[in-house]
């Protein structure tokens, strides 16, 4: 990471450095982990840890130090007694190829490998745990309910939306692409779909897609769709607020006008960190991994190789670039 990011975060804005040869043993004496990468998540939170900390809550990447966040690696030399050389855990790491984890809290054992192992950045790491307490818990469904998601076809969304399906509501969702919009409609079974930057009025779509209103809304973007959404929400409706990406690289955020509309139809919103809701990583495995095994849940990635195409698969993430849940194959064992 070379410096604090103003605007749309660019390529440049990260360097790939080499180091030489390392040792690959965990200091004397230290209780960490070396760990060798095997997949990095590109997620749109890191963006906010690319500005400096204002505040407590959010803790700054370094300059001149490595990109952190989520990955799936293996256990290179453990000085730790509940990992040993070999196992395989997700959770935060460095974007490099080797990585000396010092705080082991943050890091779980994968236990099931029947599945791809970069499913770890995604449907079963921190994004499909936030599909699952952000659905389930903070928008309390109930079948039959009109839900839509906004960045459908993210690794967020695409789980929120057949989570939704199974429950037998009907479901809509909002994509930046052709491609997108035919991804939600054929292969994850949505209901409906439409590109959001080829409506010159999201009112207008919105209301053709929700004649009746909006019973759930999954916000992942925040700003004119929020906005939009407010205007066309049910009595009694509930959003959660999972993230606001088309506010996240603005100095000043978007206004959002339509807020009388809660008091109105009394909608409840919620904003939600997926932190809160370990706890529930247990039976959300329960619930995903079945469902998976059996294909009723299927999972979209879009995997750049080679630590060198990070940057801008990062980036990418801004523009709509990534085709499902973007991660960066580092090594594959
Ligand atoms: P995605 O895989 O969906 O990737 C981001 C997508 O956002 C892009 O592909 C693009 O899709 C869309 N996008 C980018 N810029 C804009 C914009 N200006 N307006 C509208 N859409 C835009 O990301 P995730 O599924 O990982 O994350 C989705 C959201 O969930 C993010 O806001 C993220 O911060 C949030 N999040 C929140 C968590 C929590 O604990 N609350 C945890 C994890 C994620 P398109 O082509 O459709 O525009």
């Amino acid at each position: 990471f070379k410096d604090y990011v103003s605007g749309f975060p660019k390529e440049s804005d990260m360097y790939l450095k080499t180091n030489g040869t390392i040792k690959l043993k965990v200091p004397e004496g230290s209780n960490g982990l070396l760990v060798k990468n095997l997949y990095l998540s590109c997620d749109p939170y890191m963006r906010n840890r690319m500005k400096k900390s204002i505040n407590s809550s959010t803790v700054s990447m370094v300059p001149g130090s490595p990109i952190v966040g989520f990955g799936v690696a293996k256990v290179a030399d453990s000085g730790n007694p509940k990992f040993k050389k070999g196992d395989l855990v997700w959770g935060r790491t460095g974007w490099e190829e080797y990585s000396l984890i010092t705080d082991v809290e943050n890091l779980f054992k994968i236990e099931n490998t029947d599945v791809p192992l970069s499913y770890y950045t995604g449907i079963l790491g921190m994004p499909g745990l936030t599909a699952y307490s952000g659905f389930y818990e903070v928008c309390s469904p109930k079948k039959g309910e009109y839900v839509f998601i906004s960045a459908a076809s993210g690794a967020v969304g695409q789980l929120v939306g057949q989570f939704a399906k199974l429950l037998g509501c009907y479901v809509v969702g909002s994509a930046g692409s052709k491609e997108k919009v035919d991804l939600l409609k054929n292969k994850l079974k949505f209901d409906e779909a439409f590109n959001y930057k080829e409506e010159p009025d999201l009112d207008a779509a919105l209301k053709r897609y929700f004649p009746e209103g909006i019973g759930i809304y999954f916000d992942n973007v925040g700003g004119k769709m929020l906005d939009a959404v407010l205007l066309n929400m049910r009595p009694h409706g509930r959003i959660a607020v999972c993230g606001m990406i088309s506010q996240y690289n603005l100095d000043k955020q978007e206004g959002v006008h339509n807020l009388m509309h809660l008091l109105i139809k009394q909608v409840q919103i919620k904003g939600f960190v997926v932190s809160d809701y370990y706890h529930l990583f247990p039976k959300f495995l329960d619930l995903v991994l079945p469902h998976i095994a059996e294909g009723k849940i299927v999972y979209v990635e879009d995997i750049v190789e080679g630590l060198e195409l990070g940057p801008a698969a990062f980036v990418g993430l801004f523009s709509g670039h990534n085709v499902g849940k973007q991660v960066v194959l580092v090594s594959k064992e």
